[in-house]
């Protein structure tokens, strides 16, 4: 008993000349997270602390050393709501949530497949609450047994979740100091965009945004091409949705500059792909309106294609159905589709006059909004409306695609409408680039 109250000691006094010394967070976390596991005889409880991110009311930024990579990136980024599984609705109740097996909980419902897979069995999660009482983060232990953690455990979590808690807490208040605004949905809150464009400036400059990439496939299942999506790695925030900063990119014209990083290391990306046992893979990539302003665009895009060497056809464009038709979009649409590029329209069915784009423009491909996917299977007019749009799309001789699949049933329904490529957390979120080799996707 001494020993562990020493070494406890110990731990506590490092944590707190770590904290001082201003180490990075997450090295502080990864400490701790390893002194909750190889306190007492916790062992067989492995463990990861995620951040909250109060922008997003999501937990995501993982640290973990002893949970499998793969289990984390798809369970991440974790609702806060009862429907988040045990941590989402730990942090939710700000209460301890335990699961004492998975494979019975309704709780696990949505995370269980994956939990079992990676042969997780038990799981308990502690909210991690600031002095104001206010969420920052949860603990979550995993156990390949089926049970709950004993009281040794239990005294370490309360232990070092408090620490847990310092850290975090004083992490966040010295990036307050540092960071004068703050990102609310898609409004800067002081209303200064001339900051926010400075920081976006840096961001891309120090290299702090990245491309995501979500596989989508053809109805048999085989991988067809993937879309790019971009992130930011925010020094302080955590990583952000492109919901959090593109409309401010949009107001302030630097989307101009974010996209064609975005279209530069994703066709160089992808001819990493095609090179290594890939060779046919297509890659979307999305495409705000603001491009098309540009009379030069079509050539940019094909000299970027020319000097990587990648073929015209592997490339589609996305714009969504915000994007207005003027005789001059038209005229620039039919000259990327000249030069091999295709086109599609992104969220189809969001808008009043989606068919008259289709009259107006001649694109390629239509990708049917989530919003009519998630009620495929209880919403009978969502049935028609889905079945609809796939057979005048094929009259027009469009390529379908479904994005926002989420279940089998969905999967089944589409298929039998002949919905032609599908994309959606069913087959995988979107990944970071270096994840995606080792994915086993059918070819
Ligand atoms: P989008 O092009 O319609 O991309 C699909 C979005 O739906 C992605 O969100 C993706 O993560 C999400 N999603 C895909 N499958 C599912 C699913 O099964 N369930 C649920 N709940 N969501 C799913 P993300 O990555 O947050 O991107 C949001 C939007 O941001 C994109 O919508 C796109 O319009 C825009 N965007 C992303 N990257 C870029 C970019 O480089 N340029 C421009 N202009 N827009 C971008
Ligand atoms: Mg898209
Ligand atoms: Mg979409």
């Amino acid at each position: 008993m001494i020993t562990v109250q020493k070494s406890l000691f110990e731990n506590q006094t490092a944590i707190i000349q770590m904290i001082s010394s201003g180490m990075p967070l997450k090295k502080i976390l990864t400490f701790l997270m390893d002194s909750i596991e190889n306190s007492g005889d916790s062992f067989g409880w492995h463990g990861a602390i995620m951040l909250y991110n109060p922008l997003l009311n999501q937990l995501g930024e993982t640290v973990s050393s002893s949970l499998p990579i793969n289990f984390i990136n798809s369970i991440e980024p974790v609702e806060v709501s009862p429907y988040g599984g045990a941590c989402g609705t730990a942090a939710f109740l700000k209460q301890p949530v335990t699961v004492t097996d998975i494979e019975s909980n309704p709780l696990c419902e949505k995370d269980r497949h994956t939990a079992i897979v990676h042969g997780l069995r038990a799981c308990f999660s502690i909210p991690v609450l600031s002095s104001k009482k206010e969420l920052v983060g949860i603990i979550a232990l995993y156990s390949r047994e089926v049970g709950k953690p004993n009281e040794e455990i239990l005294n370490a979590v309360d232990f070092y979740s408090k620490l847990v808690s310092l850290a975090i807490e004083i992490s966040n208040s010295s990036t307050n100091r540092s960071f004068q605004y703050s990102f609310e949905g898609n409004k800067c809150l002081n209303g200064s965009n001339e900051k926010v464009l400075i920081e976006l400036n840096t961001a891309l400059e120090s290299e702090e945004f990245e491309v995501y990439y979500q596989p989508y496939f053809g109805v048999n299942e085989q991988l067809l091409g993937v879309e790019a999506l971009i992130r930011w790695n925010h020094p302080h925030l955590g990583l952000l949705s492109p919901a959090s900063f593109l409309s401010i990119a949009e107001e302030t014209g630097f989307i101009l500059d974010i996209e064609k990083w975005v279209l530069t290391q994703s066709i160089y990306k992808l001819k990493k792909l095609h090179q290594s046992g890939w060779p046919d893979l297509s890659l979307s990539v999305n495409i705000s309106a603001q491009q098309f302003d540009n009379p030069r665009f079509p050539e940019v895009v094909a000299e970027l294609l020319e000097r990587m060497s990648f073929p015209p056809r592997n490339l589609t464009l996305e714009v969504t159905e915000r994007f207005l038709i003027h005789q001059e979009n038209i005229d620039i649409v039919n000259r990327l589709r000249a030069i091999g590029i295709k086109l599609s329209i992104d969220d189809f069915g969001t808008s009043y006059s989606s068919f008259q784009y289709l009259k107006d423009l001649k694109v390629d491909e239509i990708k049917i909004d989530r919003s009519f996917i998630s009620n495929l299977e209880m919403d009978k007019i969502s049935q028609k409306i889905v079945k609809m749009i796939i057979t005048l799309g094929h009259q027009l001789n469009l390529n379908i695609v479904a994005e926002g699949v989420e279940t089998q049933k969905q999967l089944q329904i589409l298929k039998k409408m002949k919905c032609d490529s599908i994309q959606g957390f069913l087959f995988s979120k979107p990944i970071p680039f270096d994840h995606f080799k080792k994915m086993s996707f059918t070819k």
